[in-house]
């Protein structure tokens, strides 16, 4: 199939309750190890390239990496830019043919992402691509937190029903107690539920979770068997991630799981094989074990056989 527009399938994934995995690439097998999953589970799928994936790729090089092989297989296929945080950038994204972008300014305050979130819906729908926005502060929230701390950082519904009607945004990020990296939480990850549910009542639109990996302990533990160290990364359950599906997440990120996926294979090969010389040797088991991670978190999502 050709490239998909975001909102084509993440509009039906709001309607009928379930998440569409959004995973983050910039090489050639991991790319070929998420549409492989996807394919095989005929769950459509989003690929999704950061700046610092941009700038270490290229626009263009990632654009046609998946053009050649969405154009193989019959599932949609999403190219997505991940925290648009500058003009530019999103620019070079839509101009190379992605399908979504996000402008993050969540960072500014609400008027200035506003207003910056609008500028580039008006730029993006006018080329018939879809647009991401976020809301409120990504950080994880333990139970120590004040309630004046928490309104602070997490999303205000009803400041998100403003958003949404004064930019047109397509799909909405919104800050609801996870954050990003490996190294997430202290204790056990705290999704504020309640704020979600509230938040696709009022909007009644696709939404979007961040800092959403798993970092499961059994690749921590072989990454750490063969040399990395990870002390301390702890990521969101699958549990308390079906429950965000539940209460209205309709897109899920994940890098940082295949990144873990991707060193724990990569240090097994080299010490199992230190004579070993052939890169083919050294990534493929890498892809394998991506494609493992991938398969897992689209049969948690419900998106298997949404194709
Ligand atoms: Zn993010």
């Amino acid at each position: 199939m050709p490239i998909t527009v975001g909102i084509d399938v993440l509009q039906k994934a709001s309607e009928k309750n379930y998440a569409v995995g959004a995973f983050n690439f910039n090489n050639m097998e991991t790319l070929q190890a998420i549409l492989e999953a996807a394919s095989e589970l005929d769950a459509p799928v989003i690929v999704e390239a950061s700046e610092g994936a941009v700038k270490y790729a290229g626009a263009s090089m990632l654009f046609n990496m998946v053009q050649a092989l969405a154009s193989q297989i019959s599932i949609p296929v999403v190219l997505h830019l991940d925290h648009g945080k500058d003009f530019s950038l999103i620019m070079t994204a839509l101009r190379a043919g992605f399908t979504s972008v996000m402008i993050d300014a969540s960072s500014f305050p609400f008027e200035e992402n506003i207003r910056q979130t609008k500028r580039i819906v008006d730029i993006a729908h006018a080329m018939g691509v879809s647009v991401e926005a976020e809301l409120g502060t990504l950080k994880g929230i333990e139970d120590s937190v004040s309630v004046d701390e928490r309104n602070a950082t997490l999303i205000n519904p009803q400041q998100a029903v403003t958003f949404v009607s004064e930019t047109g945004v397509d799909y909405l990020a919104p800050a609801v107690g996870t954050s990003h990296g490996a190294f997430k939480y202290k204790g056990e990850s705290r999704i504020d539920y309640e704020r979600l549910k509230e938040v696709k009542k009022l909007t009644k639109m696709p939404l979007v979770l961040h800092g959403a990996s798993g970092v499961p302990e059994s690749i921590v533990e072989k990454a750490e068997r063969f040399g990395a160290q990870l002390k301390g990364a702890k990521g969101v359950s699958d549990e308390v991630l079906q429950e965000a599906v539940t209460c209205g997440i309709n897109k899920v990120n994940t890098d940082t799981d295949l990144r873990i996926a991707t060193v724990a294979a990569i240090r097994e090969v080299l010490a199992n094989h230190p004579q070993e010389i052939d890169p083919r040797k050294i990534l493929g088991p890498a892809r394998t074990a991506m494609k493992e991670v991938v398969k897992h978190r689209i049969g948690l999502l419900g998106s298997t056989g949404k194709a």
